[in-house]
């Protein structure tokens, strides 16, 4: 198998606005590795979320092709996808979409029953991985009893629990303060660190930093892409 778990060329999204046709994506090429740590940044409006959307399948592109794991998944049915999504994708979100009236251990559970496991089996794992994001004693709450830096663990640990090929966050931190995020950021370092692939889009400066790689689009192409380590 390659070594890159996501190979996109020339990807193009435009969206219908009415009569007009707005492109968003103008045409970008990636190769991101296995195990590989990358920030996303770029001006408010440059394409980042609808570029996150394709790579985490929750979208498909209008031209172009998205290769995950050397599968085509450009033009898969929205069936097709959503199989993917739920078996290799983990995607957090800013506003950490975790369902309401619900505990930690459900939410973090709900990937598995689309995945077929038993009760047992789930709530063991949901266990295992609430306790790998510092939640052992958060199991039962509701996401309205928790802290936005423990809905967010919650979120982490929803996205983490099908061992999926990559993780997908879209400014995991925008809606935390400084301190929070913070700690948050040490907890992707350290799925990082445990091997997995790591993608996230961040305006801070100091947020990227912790990545390995920073690439910055402007107005839907890729502006820059370094890597410092
Ligand atoms: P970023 O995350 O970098 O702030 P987005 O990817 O959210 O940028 O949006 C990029 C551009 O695409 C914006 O101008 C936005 O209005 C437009 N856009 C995003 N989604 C849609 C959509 N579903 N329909 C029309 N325009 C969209
Ligand atoms: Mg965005």
């Amino acid at each position: 198998m390659s070594e890159n778990v996501i190979e996109v060329r020339d990807i193009v999204r435009n969206f219908k606005l009415g009569q007009e046709e707005v492109k968003v994506l103008k045409g970008i090429d990636l190769d991101i590795k296995r195990g590989d740590y990358i920030a996303f940044m770029g001006p408010s409006g440059s394409g980042k979320s609808t570029l996150m959307n394709l790579l985490g399948c929750l979208d498909t592109p209008t031209g172009g092709t998205y290769r995950l794991n050397g599968t085509d998944v450009s033009s898969l049915s929205d069936d097709q996808l959503a199989e993917i999504r739920n078996k290799e994708i983990g995607f957090v979100f800013q506003t950490f979409n975790l369902l309401p009236r619900t505990t930690a251990l459900d939410n973090v559970a709900l990937p598995m029953i689309y995945a077929g496991m038993s009760k047992k089996d789930r709530n063991a794992r949901a266990t295992e991985v609430l306790t790998s994001v510092g939640l052992a004693d958060r199991m039962d709450h509701q996401p309205n009893q928790l802290s936005g830096g423990q809905r967010q663990r919650v979120a982490v640990g929803r996205a983490l629990v099908n061992n999926p090929s990559i993780i997908l966050a879209d400014e995991p931190t925008g809606n935390l303060d400084s301190k929070t995020g913070v700690e948050i950021m040490a907890l992707f370092d350290k799925i990082h660190a445990d091997g997995n692939t790591v993608i996230l889009v961040t305006h801070e400066e100091e947020i990227a930093e912790h990545a390995h790689r920073v690439i910055r689009l402007r107005d839907g192409v890729v502006e820059s892409d370094v890597r410092n380590r």
